[in-house]
Order: structure tokens, then sequence, then C-alpha cells
């Protein structure tokens, strides 16, 4: 899938979105080998350089069994009683499946408020980037304890797509127990058919889309299609595929996956754009020359080593830095696609020199274009 390499180059952060019905059973509780796929999986994306939030359902689903129940309790406060029991023995079992790839997990729970109110907002995103730039694993679920109805996000297909823009992700991944988004629910009509790529949500899509069929699932794909135009009207792309299969995560990220993919809308640049200009903070910077500059400014080329003359302060690749003209004015953010340990090497250099030096496969550029916002425009 030509279309998802693209989603996914100079990408940093994804978000993995589990579903209950893949994680428990109701009689068993938490079913072991998915949650160690899962962290086999989410492990394998940050061994490539993503940073990766997940979102996990279950709590009730495990609270159930630990209570023995014959049923997924239906009153409001038997699902929070439910909920504070299953909850530990929900993390507990991703922090024993992440500990044996010597990973960390850290626990957030969050209700609508935390997107609401702009303060609890920052906060909440604030704690997320710490845990992501530090390669832990933030374990996200709706703090059901203490959401009553009124302020209840309700389920964890929306809380994803939430945490998908507040973090800035590049991509969802909605894990279920089926293959993908179909023409219809699978489990009552047989003749429905995978869709493999939606480019645009529309009415009939969500026709299409039906409630769960499964015993101990919520949304369906009811909320899994409000959850993809939350995600894709920002910009960020999503994907449905089936986290029964244990090497799911691996085969999304290198393309060939089976699944549906929920295409971002045009103005995705534009947001990204909007973000690397505006909310990434820059972690360092590099001074250009007059010939950069202007191929820059003018002719809204990428930058190349060769216009490269300083680097300044210390980054890592995929970081936001500044770029200054050879009088030090900043005319250009944009996410550097070298640390500052490579530039240093490669400044001033040609493009065709820069495998040799660095060796490693590159793009070849410092700042790619579409990755580059002009200041003063
Ligand atoms: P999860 O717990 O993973 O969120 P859900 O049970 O809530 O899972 O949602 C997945 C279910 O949605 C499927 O098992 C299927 O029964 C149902 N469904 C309804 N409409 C569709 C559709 N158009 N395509 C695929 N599945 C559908």
């Amino acid at each position: 899938m030509r279309r998802l390499e693209n989603i996914l180059r100079d990408k940093t952060r994804i978000v993995v979105k589990v579903g209950t019905n893949l994680l428990t059973d109701k009689l068993t509780g938490l079913n072991p080998d998915r949650i160690n796929s899962i962290a086999g999986g989410v492990s394998h994306l940050q061994s490539l350089g993503y940073q990766v939030a997940l979102v996990s359902s279950g709590a009730i689903g495990a609270g159930v069994a630990a209570r023995r129940l014959k049923e997924r309790p239906k009153s409001m406060r038997e699902k929070q009683a439910t909920a504070a029991i299953g909850q530990p023995i929900l993390m507990e079992a991703y922090q024993s499946a992440f500990r044996g790839h010597s990973r960390i997990v850290g626990q957030i729970l969050l209700t609508k408020d935390d997107f609401v109110n702009r303060g609890r907002y920052l906060n909440a995103r604030n704690t997320l980037s710490v845990l992501l730039d530090d390669n832990v694993v933030p374990i996200i679920n709706e703090n059901d304890t203490v959401a009553v109805e009124e302020i209840k996000l309700g389920d964890n297909d929306n809380l994803s797509a939430l945490v998908a823009n507040m973090i800035g992700a590049d991509l969802l991944i909605i894990l279920s127990d089926i293959d993908g988004f179909y023409s219809d629910d699978p489990s009552r009509n047989r003749g429905a058919e995978l869709i493999p790529v939606v480019e645009t949500i529309t009415p009939r899509i969500e026709r299409q889309a039906k409630k769960s069929g499964g015993e101990l699932g919520t949304g369906g794909m009811v909320t899994k299609i409000q959850a993809a135009k939350r995600c894709t009207s920002a910009g960020i792309a999503m994907i449905i595929a089936n986290g029964g299969n244990p090497r799911v995560l691996q085969e999304v990220v290198s393309g060939e996956f089976r699944g549906t993919l929920f295409l971002p809308a045009a103005h995705r640049l534009n947001v990204r754009k909007k973000w690397i200009g505006f909310v990434s903070h820059p972690k360092g910077s590099v001074r250009i020359d007059e010939g950069a500059k202007t191929a820059l400014t003018r002719h809204r080329k990428s930058l190349l080593p060769s216009g490269v003359l300083e680097v300044i302060g210390v980054f890592k690749a995929k970081d936001t830095i500044s770029v200054l003209d050879v009088t030090g004015n900043e005319i250009a953010r944009g996410v550097s696609g070298f640390s500052s340990g490579e530039l240093a090497r490669i400044g001033g250099r040609r493009t065709g020199d820069v495998e040799t030096i660095i060796g490693r496969r590159t793009h070849g550029e410092v700042i790619h274009k579409d990755n580059l916002v002009l200041l003063h425009e």
C-alpha cells in the first residue's frame, strides 16, 4: 500500500487501540497471548523509531471474570466497581508482558473533562509527551470510576481518536476482533465485503457501520467511524485491523496488511505544518547559506546538507529545529532528518556523499519540504 508508506514516512507518533472482545473472555478473563502479542507489536514499532501510546479496553471484562459475574453489569455503579477491580488486573498483565521486551509502561486514566478543560488538556498532553519521549508506553483508558454517565466519553474508539489528536499522532490503529470495515456487519450478513481503503466518510459508509455483534464489545463500527471522522478531518490516518493476528502491527508498518485504511483529509499537511510551525518547540537550529535560503523561500525546495553552515544545539533525527539565515534570523522551522551529530558531519557536503559519511540509508534532505514551514509568509 503505497499511500500508507507516505503516511508513515518521517512520522513519529502512533496510537494503538485494543478492543474488549479481543482481550477478554467472559469466563477466563484476560487473554495473555493477545496481551503478549500486542506488547511484542508495540515494542517492534518503538524499535523502528515510532513513539506509541496504547488505548486499551478490557478493564470491565477483566473485572467480570475476577468477580465471577455471569454477565457484564448493566448499572453504572456495578460497571464502575467492576472497572475498579479489572483495571489493575489489566495493567498488571500489560506490565509483565512489556517487561519481557524490556519496556516500561505508565497508566493514564482520562475523562471527557481532560479534553474540554484547556488546563487539564495541556497537563495530560505534557505528561503523555514526557512518557512518549522517554519511550515508555502510556496505557490509556477512560477513568470509569469517576466518570458518571453525563460526562462520559463512553467508548474507547472515540477516546483513542481524541488521544491521537492530543499527542499529534499521524496514525491511529484500531485493533478489533474483525479484519476491518465491511460493507455490512459480517456476523449478520455473509455477503459483506472488506473495504480496504476509505477515501472519504460518506453517508453510505456511515449507514454500513452497525453496532457490535459481540457480547462484550460496545460501540461496534458506529463508534469506529466516529473516531475515523475525528482523525481524518484533523489529518490523521486510521486503520482498523484484526488484533487476533499476532503479527498485525508488524504487518501494518510494513505496508502489507489486511484491514481498512481511512485516508486523512487533504489538508493533512496544513494541520501538520501548523503543528511544526506553531506548536512544537525547536530543539536546536541550523544556520544556512544564501543559496539554500533562496531555494527554500523562493523555490519552496527541501533543505539539503550542502547549504548548512552551522549546527547549534543537540537534537535527534525527527526533532523540530529552527532554520536561521546567515545573519541568525529565524526564517523557518521543520522536522530534521538527521541528529545534530550527523548534521555536523554532513553540513556543506553533497547529498550523494551523505550515506557514506554517516553509514545509514537516508532520504538525503536535512528537512524535507513537506516538513518545512516558512515563518514569514
Ligand atoms: P471492539 O471491542 O474491538 O471495539 P466491537 O465488538 O465493538 O469491537 O466492534 C466490532 C464488531 O462490529 C464486529 O465484530 C462486528 O460484529 C460489528 N460490525 C458492525 N458493522 C460492521 C461493519 N460494517 N464491518 C465490520 N464489522 C461490523
